[in-house]
């Protein structure tokens, strides 16, 4: 039996974080779903809504402000905060503070190397760590295996989604090499887990950010109209890590589990069922069935048994072509301590059906004919017509289809169109298919729009037509990007400048026009390139000043039919630095600020011994460490073999940039 050790690293003194605003868990019993905009207009936050009306948390000044609308209020639980922070305060070591989790994940990942893969998504707005735990055999390397994605506390004061994604995490360590289903399922599966999206929140048990914004309305897909929903779609630095992530590492399944309610949520939430449902809505319910049977949740379109989200992470998951939820697991959002492992143990046999459903349906491989190298690529898929991408680096797909006939074309800037037909998903033995697809270069084949990262929300009952229709080259079947909207698409390699026009832009219908920006970074900066007010619009990238495009922006004066984009391939000429580049730091530290111990990671590894170096700010050596490998954990110590003096200093591997490690007190 493998021994799981639980070390704290450090003993962080708690800071003293200022109590949360008390709210009282309220009903509404004269409003409906359709009343849930404007409710939450006044800062209260809405759980549920059932027949009985909606049932929300709310300050005194909201629920009088809520009154002053004619809405009635019963109240259901006075100072349901308090009960919240108590459960929290009192647990006994079940929900730990934001510094014992970091110093867990970090003590988990060095004590496991073998299956463990700490990764720092990035930080949060008030710079705390978004830390990922990948669980895989060879956790190193990027396998041609099924990915899936559990992620905890997007909604910060819903600490029991962090409790049962961390219990999971330490559930598959635990259990891994002496439970064959787990070993099975670490070794055939990239498992990424999530436990604590938003630290920010999580410190102070607020369902935002530190900058106010509300996560799960801040995505990409229909943004907009929403209270709390960021400056602009994927502004929040949480969202843009976990973007960057799924761009590098696409799941089949990708689950948040959030508290207030219990329910199995699917997209659409931007629209109920009688507007649109998922094209492959058998898939997602057949999924959500399996769930359900475990946690007699009950499961369905976000939008009909919750309320209509604008800019949600399902939404933007399944546009993505990654089968996503939103998992309710708890009427409480931080319920006591006690309710920690009935919970979990209700959702861990949901949770590994999924991890093994992901293995079953159409899998396989794209790379180059030529050179053998992976091909990132659109895998379109019908009758549905959705599309998934495949892994950029490594060239892998993988999506769960149910037993039947398929038809696929893979798609990739600069390559021909390859279409396989027939391919058949068994229904016995592992009701899998795999293929290895080789596609051929073409350098007459334009480029296209690759991807969508995000365009403002539709009016669902007038505009029923999807952003992804924008993407692939010209086929006449087109977005409706209605006036006064915008959508932002990535060509997926940079369009460089030569003499003449560069881009097409090709409107299928009516008369509309829409400005188009262009930048080489999604973020910006945006430069205007022309207005598109023809069937097909010409423009020259040169003319504005640029040397290269690969994002474009637009956004239309009346209803503007955005059939597709397409772009003049220079990819035989040049080559596309953007890929190559690694944004990883090479050094990361954990925890920090540290005490008197860290762990540091080196990305990549080293085979040969390499020294780091700690010097203090005049640039003092303070000590000096060699490191092999991926990790080490360094013992902090001052040149008298005292403890370090609390402040800045700087940890430098051989001649790199050297990184900050702060000494706290
Ligand atoms: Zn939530």
């Amino acid at each position: 039996m493998r021994t799981w050790i639980l070390i704290f690293l450090c003993a962080f003194v708690t800071p003293l974080i200022s109590t949360p605003e008390s709210r009282d868990l309220i009903r509404i019993t004269n409003a409906t779903r359709d009343d849930v905009r404007n409710i939450e207009h006044s800062g209260a936050w809405v759980n549920y809504v059932n027949r009985t009306g909606v049932v929300v948390e709310a300050t005194v000044n909201q629920q009088r402000a809520l009154a002053e609308k004619g809405y009635r209020i019963e109240i259901i639980t006075p100072d349901i905060t308090g009960i919240y922070e108590r459960n929290f305060q009192e647990s006994d070591g079940r929900y730990l503070t934001y510094a014992e989790y970091c110093d867990t994940m970090a003590v988990i990942a060095t004590t496991n190397p073998a299956i463990c893969r700490l990764e720092t998504l990035g930080l949060s707005y008030r710079g705390n760590l978004l830390l990922m735990m990948k669980i895989s055999d060879n956790p190193q390397i990027d396998e041609p295996e099924p990915a899936v994605h559990f992620e905890g506390d997007i909604h910060g004061d819903e600490k029991i989604g962090w409790a049962i994604t961390f219990e999971l995490l330490k559930y598959l360590v635990r259990n891994y090499s002496t439970d064959t289903i787990v070993t099975r399922l670490v070794d055939s599966r990239e498992i990424y887990l999530l436990p604590m999206y938003n630290p920010d929140g999580y410190i102070s048990s607020s369902r935002y950010n530190g900058n106010s914004v509300d996560l799960n309305r801040n995505w990409g897909w229909m943004w907009g109209d929403e209270i709390s929903q960021g400056a602009s779609p994927f502004s929040e630095p949480e969202n843009q890590a976990v973007l960057a992530h799924i761009w590098r590492n696409p799941a089949v399944t990708f689950v948040s589990y959030h508290a207030g309610t219990t329910f199995i949520s699917h997209p659409w939430s931007y629209c109920y069922s009688y507007q649109n449902a998922i094209p492959e809505l058998n898939l997602i319910q057949f999924l959500s069935a399996r769930y359900d049977h475990w946690t007699h949740y009950t499961y369905g379109q976000g939008a009909d048994s919750m309320y209509l989200i604008n800019g949600s992470t399902k939404d933007f998951d399944y546009g993505y072509g990654m089968m996503g939820w939103s998992i309710e697991v708890h009427l409480q959002k931080t319920p006591p301590a006690s309710e920690i492992d009935p919970c979990f143990n209700l959702n861990l046999p949901a949770m590994l059906e999924l991890i093994h459903l992901a293995g079953k349906g159409i899998h396989g491989m794209v790379t180059d004919v030529l050179t053998g190298t992976p091909v990132p690529c659109q895998i379109w898929v019908r009758p549905a017509d959705w599309l998934s991408y495949n892994s950029p680096t490594v060239g892998d797909f993988h999506r769960f289809y149910l037993p039947g006939t398929y038809t696929l074309t893979f798609r990739a800037p600069g390559y021909r169109d390859t279409t396989i037909e027939n391919v058949i998903v068994p229904a016995t033995g592992d009701s899998a298919v795999w293929l290895e697809v080789r596609l051929t270069p073409d350098s007459t084949a334009p480029l296209f729009a690759y991807r969508h990262i995000y365009n403002s929300f539709v009016n669902p009952s007038s505009n029923r037509t999807y952003p992804v229709r924008a993407l692939g080259p010209r086929d006449s079947t087109a977005f409706l990007l209605d006036n006064g909207k915008t959508i932002c698409l990535d060509m997926g390699k940079p369009v460089y400048n030569r003499e003449g026009s560069e881009l097409v832009i090709y409107r299928s219908s009516g008369t509309a026009s829409a400005q188009v920006q262009g930048a080489q970074s999604w973020q910006g900066l945006w430069v205007t390139l022309g207005t598109a007010s023809a069937p097909e619009t010409y423009l020259d990238i040169g003319s504005a000043g640029l040397d290269s495009v690969r994002f474009l922006r637009l956004t239309a004066s009346g209803t503007f039919y955005l059939d597709a984009v397409e772009g003049v391939n220079t990819s035989g000429i040049t080559t596309d630095k953007q890929r190559q580049t690694d944004h990883q730091p090479p050094l990361r530290i954990f925890p920090n600020p540290a005490r008197t111990t860290a762990v540091v990671y080196l990305n990549p590894p080293t085979q040969q011994p390499a020294t780091l170096k700690l010097t203090d700010p005049a640039g003092r050596t303070v000590q000096t460490f060699t490191i092999a490998g991926q990790s080490r954990t360094l013992s902090l110590k001052g040149p008298d073999g005292r403890r370090l003096k609390p402040g800045v200093y700087f940890l430098r591997l051989n001649r790199q940039t050297p990184v900050r490690l702060v000494i706290s007190e």
